[in-house]
């Protein structure tokens, strides 16, 4: 036998080859609305100055760099959730970790999951963010998909959503977004956050809440109320969480996992299961993007300051969406949206031709991601995209 010739070929990561194609033209007026980071006006992604303050502090006063936990920085997780469930942090059925991102907090939910009951199956609405799939079933479950985007209205296609779950059974796991959605901006509405509940309830389904955008849609209070109304509604829950976007960590990855187990005494099995399982995949999280995040939360001027921030990135975000909403009666949707993404109402020969035609980078969904508009490019990119919307 040939060592790795079982190996079967796997198609590329299409955003990363995207990143590739941009970096390789030579055109000044470029533009890269596809890779999935915020930008400022001046199109960098800075680092945030609360963060490069509590990386001095760090720099100074780091004691030791000695292993911690399987469970991370365990002052960052208990930090972070008053940040995630604000009044609802109590709650004793509740155990949470850092992780390597909200990746690895997905992948990490994916093991617990496949090792209550490897047959689960977790349903993924129609579109989601790409990695989804994979991160499930990677960890062996099976994936199932509902509608949830209604492209003609800009809105959740909620009905048909509700609809399809009808064929799920009990112990299935019903994949959420928490806030702006990727790739399509919306939310529900904290009715329909409600409706889901019920459904969970009715249906035995386990919601897994993917909350990786908290502060860039409506403000930190705002993106997470839907979140907390539904796992105060059912029993047993996930919460995959990312730091990356909203303090401006990618690279850093910063996550947490946290799980609600349906009674205080399945909690500590939960916490020995997560701690075994982080242990054989990461042993332990980095560190350092988390340390940031704690030294931020732990003092209060650099609390404001990064509140102020995120304030600033989310004002500019809504900024771009009235304007290029405003550039066409097609876009009109784009305004109401929220976060970093929109799905444009044009399909990929479109999206080709604009790259071709350009130099405007979009993945074939047409997904847009806001933060690469600025006032230099926003009327440039709307022109370009005029002759593709039908
Ligand atoms: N969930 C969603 C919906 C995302 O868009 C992303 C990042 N693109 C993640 C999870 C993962 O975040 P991280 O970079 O922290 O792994």
């Amino acid at each position: 036998l040939v060592p790795f010739s079982g190996l079967s070929a796997r198609k590329p990561d299409a955003l990363l080859a995207l990143i590739a194609l941009h970096e390789a033209d030579r055109r000044p007026g470029k533009i890269d609305v596809g890779v999935g980071v915020y930008r400022d006006e001046t199109d960098r992604t800075p680092v945030m100055r609360a963060v490069k303050a509590a990386e001095v502090r760090l720099a100074d006063e780091q004691p030791t760099k000695a292993y911690l936990g399987a469970d991370g920085d365990v002052q960052y997780t208990a930090l972070l959730s008053d940040v995630v469930f604000g009044s609802h942090r109590q709650e004793p059925r509740r155990f949470g970790l850092q992780t390597p991102g909200g990746t690895g907090a997905l992948r990490l939910g994916a093991e617990l999951i496949a090792h209550a009951a490897p047959d689960t199956r977790v349903w993924l609405g129609a579109p989601t963010w790409p990695n989804h799939a994979p991160i499930f079933e990677e960890a062996r479950l099976k994936t199932a998909t509902h509608p949830y985007f209604d492209m003609a209205s800009g809105g959740i296609a909620f009905d048909a959503m509700i609809d399809a779950l009808g064929d799920a059974a009990p112990g299935d796991v019903l994949l959420l977004h928490g806030c702006c959605h990727n790739p399509t901006g919306t939310q529900f509405t904290l009715a329909q956050w409600r409706e889901l509940a019920n459904l969970c309830n009715v249906r035995g389904l386990v919601p897994f809440v993917d909350l990786a955008y908290q502060g860039l849609g409506d403000g930190l209070e705002e993106d997470a109320a839907g979140v907390r109304q539904l796992l105060e509604a059912v029993p047993g829950a996930l919460l995959a969480y990312s730091c990356d976007k909203n303090f401006g960590l990618y690279r850093e990855r910063v996550g947490a996992l946290w799980v609600q187990a349906s009674a205080p005494g399945l909690t500590e099995l939960v916490r020995g299961n997560l701690l075994a399982l982080a242990r054989s995949l990461w042993s332990m999280p980095p560190d350092h993007g988390a340390a940031i995040v704690r030294t931020i939360l732990e003092d209060s001027a650099l609390v404001m300051q990064w509140r102020d921030e995120l304030d600033a990135m989310r004002a500019r975000i809504n900024a771009v969406r009235k304007a290029l909403a405003a550039q066409h009666p097609a876009l009109d949707a784009i305004a109401g949206q929220r976060g970093l993404f929109s799905l444009l109402p044009v399909d990929a020969d479109a999206v080709a031709s604009m790259r071709d035609s350009h130099g405007i980078y979009m993945p074939a969904n047409a997904r847009l991601n806001l933060a690469g508009l600025n006032a230099r490019n926003l009327v440039a990119f709307a022109e370009a995209l005029r002759p593709h919307i039908p």
